[in-house]
């Protein structure tokens, strides 16, 4: 391989948005065979709207759960967090930073958030991070969830003082390209997974919609990184494109690591190549450029 055609390969990739660490990583771009796609901000837009708020509390109602929920949530930096934390300060007329003070607030990563506001112990997350502290789903609740999901929905609950209290609804698109993209990369051989911390429901309805069949879901980051490990183990060698802080891990255990320019500065730092127009397109494109740059050197 000469250093003069990498670095051409190089600058083409900048021509075409795609910001390439290093000339050596265009030839371990070489036998990309697989490629994970996480989910939310990657396959889908990861603008999150809230779409429905069901509380389940005695005292509370919707907008009071909003409330809470909205002011815990405007510690983190998730697409949920924003979504919810813009919609609290929406109902209530008011500013984000006029929304009540948060304490004792813990980012728990690809699970939920927790923390105390006005003197309430607030806990916002999935299904599994509410069993973790003893919050049970009721059985009608559960029947709405699995409704919910099987539309593509997220939905993320909600515990006040250790009790169950109500279910936060969000909508997320895919991304206009996304189906169109999953199909450029099977054309170049490359086999897709759906990897996200989303429930199984919401997941599959988002892989069927753009035409992926493997999907792995309610992966917590560590997970992750052991889904792309486990397709390692069976000879793949695999790309994996991610935005989140979650996906950071899986990115530098892939042979290929790519994280879209509107994702999280920890998954640019975590990657070996930018994808800087967000569109999903830029991953055939990428791997189509290391092909033909190494084509070219041999
Ligand atoms: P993805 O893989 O789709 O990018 P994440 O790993 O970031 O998803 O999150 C997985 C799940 O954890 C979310 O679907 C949600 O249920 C929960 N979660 C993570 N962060 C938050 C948060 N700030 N607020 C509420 N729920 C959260
Ligand atoms: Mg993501």
């Amino acid at each position: 391989a000469t250093p003069t055609a990498l670095l051409v390969g190089t600058g083409r990739g900048a021509q075409l948005g795609i910001l390439i660490r290093g000339p050596e990583v265009l030839e371990a771009s070489r036998g990309i065979d697989a490629v994970v796609l996480d989910k939310t901000g990657t396959v889908t837009a990861g603008t999150m709207g809230l779409t429905a708020v069901h509380s389940a509390h005695d005292e509370l109602g919707e907008r009071e759960l909003l409330r809470l929920a909205g002011a815990l949530e405007s510690g983190s930096e998730h697409p949920i967090a924003r979504a919810v934390t813009a919609a609290a300060a929406d109902a209530l007329g008011t500013r984000i930073g006029a929304l009540p003070a948060v304490e004792d607030f813990a980012n728990h990563e690809g699970r939920g958030v927790t923390g105390l506001v006005e003197s309430r112990a607030v806990a916002v997350g999935r299904r599994a991070f509410l069993a973790e502290r003893q919050v049970g789903v009721p059985e009608d609740v559960e029947a709405m969830l699995a409704d919910v999901e099987s539309r593509g929905r997220t939905a993320v609950l909600v515990a006040v003082d250790g009790a169950f209290a109500g279910v936060l609804i969000l909508a997320d698109a895919v991304k206009d390209h996304s189906a169109a993209a999953v199909a450029e990369l099977r054309a170049l051989g490359l086999a897709p997974t759906l990897l996200t911390g989303d429930n199984a429901g919401t997941a599959r309805r988002v892989a069927e919609e753009v035409g992926v069949d493997d999907v792995v879901a309610e992966a917590l980051p560590e997970d992750k990184v052991s889904a792309v490990a486990a397709l390692q183990r069976q000879g793949r060698t695999v790309a994996m494109v991610g935005d989140g802080v979650n996906d950071a891990a899986a990115l530098a255990q892939a042979d290929l690591g790519m994280a879209m320019g509107t994702g999280t500065d920890v998954a640019i730092d975590a990657a070996d190549i930018t994808l800087m127009r967000g569109d999903l397109r830029s991953v055939a494109d990428a791997v189509r450029l290391s092909r033909r740059t190494l084509s070219t050197i041999r």
